[in-house]
Parts: C-alpha cells; structure tokens; sequence
C-alpha cells in the first residue's frame, strides 16, 4: 500500500527557506534569505547554557517551562510594557513561536472553522491552519501613497465578520511587527481588528517575534493591550531572534488562563517540554541583557539603512521597514520576471539569494506581490554591501 500522506498536507513541498538556504549553498551566493542572524548571543547566554550543560541540567524541563523564565518573560514584558500576565499561569514555555503558534490554532480552532490571516503571511499561519482542519481567509496588505504597507479597515473586518452569524472568524492571526514587510500595525489598524474581533467572537493570535527590534524611536503596541482585548489575545513570541539563538527555539505564548490551558493541552503532546539548558540561558538574556538588545536594534537599523539605499540605488522601490529583519523590493525595473524567476537568475548570475514574495501569498499571480523579494539585513554589513555590490554588477552587464 502507498500512503502518500495526509490530503490536508500533501500539497505542502520544502519550506521556502529550506529551498532557498539550498540554492545559495549550491551558487555560492550571499544568503539573504533566511532571517537567521550573523550576530553573536550575549555571552552570559552562551556561557550560562554551556554551564547548564556541564553542571547535568539535561533532563526533561516542565512542561509549561520553568518557573524562573516564565517570571523573566512577563517581567521583562512588564518592565518595557506595563502590561502584567501571571507567570504561573498566563505564560507557557513553547519549541520556538513556531510551536506557540502551531499549538495555539491546533487547541483553540476546532476542524472547518475559519482563521483570518494578513498576506504576505509567515508560512506557518497557513500550515498551522492545515495542521487544525481550519480554513483559511486572507486580506492583502497594500503600499499606500506613503510607502507604507496598511490594511483596509472595511477589508480586515468584512474578513473576520463573515457573511452572517454562522460565518464567524474564530481567529485572527496577525504580525506586528511584520515579516516581510517590515510594517508596524497602526493604532487605527490595531482598532478595526480589535472591534471586529470583539464583535465576532474571535480569538487574536498576535505573532510578536520582532516586538523589540523596532527602529527610529518608533513604538510597537501589542493588540493584547488594546480595551477589550486582553481576555482574547494569545502573544506569540521568541528568544531567537531578541538576543540571535533562533537554533535553540525558545519561544513562548502568553494568555489569559483558559486559553493557556487549553494551547498546553495540544503542546504537552507535540513536544512536551523545550530544551532544558537553554531555559535558565534565556532567563539570563531576559533579565540582565535590555543594552545588547538595543545595540542589536542600533545594529539592525544601520543595516537596514545599508540594504535599503543601496537597493534604491539600484532602481528597486522599497518601503521603508520599520522594524525587524527584512525589506521588501519590488524589482519589475530590474526586468528579470516574476519574483520567482528573478530570485533564481539572481541567485545563478549575480550570486546573491532572497526569498520571492510570492511564497508568502495564496496567489502568486496578484499584481501587489508578483515582483516582489525579501532581502534580509540580519546579516554582517560587508555580507550586506557584498550582495549589493553583486547586484550592481550583474545589473549594469
Ligand atoms: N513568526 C515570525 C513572523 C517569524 O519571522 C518567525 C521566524 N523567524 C517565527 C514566527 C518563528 O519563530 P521561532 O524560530 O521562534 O519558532
Ligand atoms: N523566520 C525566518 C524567516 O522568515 C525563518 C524561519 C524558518 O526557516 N523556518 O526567514
């Protein structure tokens, strides 16, 4: 008997980073696909994880994580938001927000409801999606005059009110900070979900991973925080990409009680418990370690500043990120193709990978995203001014 696998996942091929990663190895380009950080972690973290190792500390961790770095994660939330979630409680330890994620749609969407999500959306939304028998809704960001990616306020709330009573949303998932795109949700933004939320019913998945690299003073505020808000939202977030383990996928899920309860619930049998050593290293990170996150977001920033003029430079229209790793280019001028074709000429004639926009979207024909690729600035400036120089070249053949 051949069983190919599940229908609901058969259509699921390599991940576009896996892919990618591959294809820069294979052409020796510069990778800028991936948002895995050339930066090191603070060294009390490094330090601290190989003294856990050495001291024994490498059996099973609890399963909602140790107490210590759920108090560090809400203290540290406290400190820089004001906003207080209960370390025994409202707080669980998860592989990564990958799996705060996954266990967050699998434990609180039942099969054949819906899930509103924002395009270009983090591929695992639409996986996780799968993963729970869901369907899936999607509403576009758009470029506005400005060059700022915004939602329809009418768009995003057609989307989670459905057609009628029966036709609910019964999650909103969104990124905020974005990737790709860089974008920060607006308080105007942040209340049309929030209203349409409320009055659907609906949960809030709020992916917050890039919540501390935000640039130029700019500020983030979580949705969690807005009225209403707190008994409805599920934070997802990360130590990778806060001090640059994204290998040791530390994440966490905050939220109120019975929605903790009932994510453990699918996350006690997906994994159980994360890495034990790393738990007390990122506690450290957590507690001792606010300078180097803001040296990391100076870094970030000069990066992207690097990346995005240059990528102007060469005739790509790019708008401005606003926080995280990534810049979004529309590179029609540069004649190569949809975004697909143009990151693989790129990658075997010019020697520099990114990831196609297009990968992110449920349709990869729609004009605001087929010629559109991410670059990531998470990377060493001489790597970043390489790639452009690269680019120069092969452009001006
Ligand atoms: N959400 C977003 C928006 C991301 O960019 C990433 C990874 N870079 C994740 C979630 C996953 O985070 P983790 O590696 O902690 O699972
Ligand atoms: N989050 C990272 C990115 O967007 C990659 C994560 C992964 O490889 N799964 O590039």
């Amino acid at each position: 008997m051949h069983n190919r696998g599940v229908n609901r996942l058969r259509h699921y091929g390599e991940t576009i980073f896996a892919t990618m990663s591959a294809l820069a190895a294979e052409t020796g380009s510069i990778n800028l696909g991936q948002g895995a950080p050339d930066f090191p972690a603070p060294r009390v973290v490094l330090e601290e994880a190989q003294h856990q190792i050495a001291i024994g500390n490498n059996q099973y961790a609890p399963g909602r994580g140790t107490m210590e770095l759920r108090s560090a994660i809400t203290d540290e939330r406290a400190r820089r938001t004001g906003q207080h979630f209960d370390p025994r409680t409202e707080c669980l330890v998860t592989v990564g927000a990958t799996e705060a994620i996954a266990a967050a749609v699998i434990g609180l969407v039942e099969p054949g409801e819906r899930v509103v999500i924002v395009e270009p959306y983090y591929d695992s939304y639409e996986a996780a999606i799968s993963l729970a028998g869901a369907r899936r809704t999607t509403v576009a960001l758009r470029p506005d005059a400005r060059g700022n990616w915004r939602l329809d306020p009418t768009e995003i709330r057609n989307a989670i009110m459905g057609r009628g009573e029966d036709d609910r949303a019964a999650m909103i998932i969104i990124n905020s900070p974005h990737n790709p795109t860089g974008a920060i949700l607006s308080a105007e933004e942040l209340s049309a979900i929030a209203a349409a939320a409320r009055d659907a019913g609906a949960l809030v998945l709020s992916d917050e991973v890039y919540e501390r690299l935000v640039f130029d003073g700019a500020s983030h505020h979580s949705i969690s925080e807005s009225a209403g808000m707190r008994e409805r939202t599920i934070v997802a977030s990360s130590a990778g990409k806060t001090f640059n383990i994204t290998g040791w996928k530390t994440g966490w899920a905050l939220a109120p009680e019975p929605l903790i309860e009932a994510i453990l619930r699918a996350k006690q049998f997906m994994t159980y418990a994360g890495a034990a050593p790393m738990q007390p290293a990122v506690t450290v990170g957590l507690n001792e370690c606010d300078g180097g996150v803001g040296r990391l977001r100076d870094t970030l920033q000069l990066n992207r500043d690097a990346l995005v003029n240059g990528l102007r430079d060469l005739g790509a229209e790019v708008c401005d990120p606003h926080a995280g790793y990534f810049a979004v280019a529309d590179v029609s001028s540069w004649n190569l193709g949809d975004a697909p074709q143009a990151v693989h000429t790129l990658a075997y004639e010019a020697g520099v990978v990114g990831i196609p926009v297009t990968a992110f979207v449920d349709d990869p024909g729609n004009p605001i995203f087929s010629s559109l690729v991410r670059f990531s600035f998470c990377k060493d400036r001489g790597a970043v001014e390489e790639a452009l120089r690269r680019l120069d070249a092969y452009l001006r053949r």
